[in-house]
């Protein structure tokens, strides 16, 4: 036998964490590296961050789970409170950020099936998107590389280039139901939407009665100095999946709508058995807590501020290599002249400093949101250090 017990579906690197403190990961033989990938985006906190920790160990021994058949004090307070602090007057609430997805599809297609229109099912989604690994969220992109080999994928989704309002616009016939966009696309390369943009899809679907469906999966929960990054641009979805920071590291993840969207929505139509049991709903709340205290999604802005600054800074140092900086608050990306992959490998291995690679050569820079400045010092001087003993590989 050669497959290994663990499905050999990802390229693990040599990176084997076993405690985490803070903005720091600890491997097997006790080495440390500065995380500025947070999980991809999940880690808002950092590692062990002890209101979160507690109130996760005290769920856990009250009640861990129950069903969704009975009554969820627990679920009902927390998304009163997602209610509270953001567009949306209902929430369903789900273990990952792809089934959040999933259920915001769903939302978006009842709409239409329990209005006027049964035939508006087909949502226009965007080139280099990511929606997650399930069937219907690896039908909702284009890229190649999610998709393949998985045929026959679901139909109802038509593709336009990001960022472009007249190929979107384009695309818009009798059967569409929406549009499905990341604000600011993550694994596609940290690429914000322009605000036009958002606004030209929001301001078409109130004319046609479609629905705006915002995936803020890794945008959203304070990343980018904002609760939801729809905020950063005055464009207000319909429809919003939430999931990696939502729970600090704790498996959850959140489908937000309008009483108007979600009017298909009715019992029986959609389910899960964990989702928003009360040991997530504790870590969601514990985060909550947080990132609503007085004070916290300004330092995120300032935070993200300086880091951005001293990124830049540091470009021309290495115009080799560096070619520019984007995104929003601590959601940045830095877009290299080469292959990004192997850069973030050799910051890793030779530095210990973790970032993630994503599309379009850039770096993605997702620190926990908690970090201070002497966290920014010391990853502007790793990333030096890395840049000045580096060769980009032959191409
Ligand atoms: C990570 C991600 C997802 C999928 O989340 P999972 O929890 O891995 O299912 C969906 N959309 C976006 C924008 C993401 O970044």
């Amino acid at each position: 036998m050669t497959i290994t017990p663990l499905m050999p579906v990802y390229p693990r690197c040599g990176v084997r964490p076993v405690r985490g403190e803070g903005a720091y990961l600890i491997g097997e033989r006790g080495e440390r590296y500065l995380d500025f990938a947070s999980g991809i985006a999940v880690n808002l906190l950092g590692h062990g961050h002890p209101h979160l920790t507690k109130a996760i160990q005290e769920q856990a021994a009250t009640l861990m789970h129950v069903s969704n058949l009975y009554g969820s004090p627990q679920g009902e307070a927390y998304a009163a409170r997602l209610v509270e602090n953001t567009f949306a007057d209902t929430v369903f609430l789900t273990n990952s950020g792809a089934e959040a997805v999933e259920c915001a599809i769903k939302t978006a297609r009842a709409y239409h099936s329990s209005g006027d229109n049964p035939q508006k099912h087909t949502l226009i989604t965007f080139n280099n998107a990511f929606h997650g690994r399930t069937l219907g969220t690896i039908s909702a992109t284009n890229q190649e590389k999610l998709r393949k080999g998985f045929d026959p994928l679901l139909p109802g989704f038509a593709y336009a280039p990001f960022d472009d309002i007249n190929a979107a616009l384009d695309l818009v016939d009798d059967n569409t139901a929406g549009f499905l966009v990341e604000p600011i696309q993550g694994e596609g390369g940290i690429r914000p939407a322009s605000q036009p943009f958002l606004q030209a899809l929001r301001d078409v679907c109130d004319k046609r009665d479609l629905m705006l469906v915002f995936d803020e999966v890794q945008c959203g929960v304070a990343r980018t100095g904002h609760l939801y990054a729809y905020e950063h641009y005055g464009v207000t979805p319909d429809i919003m999946a939430s999931a990696k920071g939502i729970g600090g590291g704790f498996p959850m993840g959140a489908c937000l709508a309008t009483e108007k969207a979600a009017r298909g929505m009715v019992i029986g139509t959609h389910g899960s058995t964990y989702g928003g049991n009360p040991l997530a709903c504790a870590a969601g709340q514990a985060v909550l807590d947080v990132v609503l205290e007085e004070g916290f999604l300004a330092s995120v802005k300032a935070t993200g501020e300086r880091l951005r600054g001293a990124l830049e800074q540091l470009i021309p140092n290495h115009d080799q290599l560096f070619d520019s900086v984007r995104g929003v608050g601590l959601m940045l990306g830095l877009k290299l002249n080469s292959d990004s992959r192997a850069f973030v490998a050799h910051l890793r291995d030779d530095h210990g400093l973790l970032t993630v690679a994503a599309g379009e050569n850039v770096v993605r820079v997702l620190p926990p949101l908690n970090i201070d400045d002497s966290h920014i010092a010391e990853f502007i001087e790793k990333l030096s250090a890395g840049a000045a003993s580096y060769t980009p590989p032959e191409s």
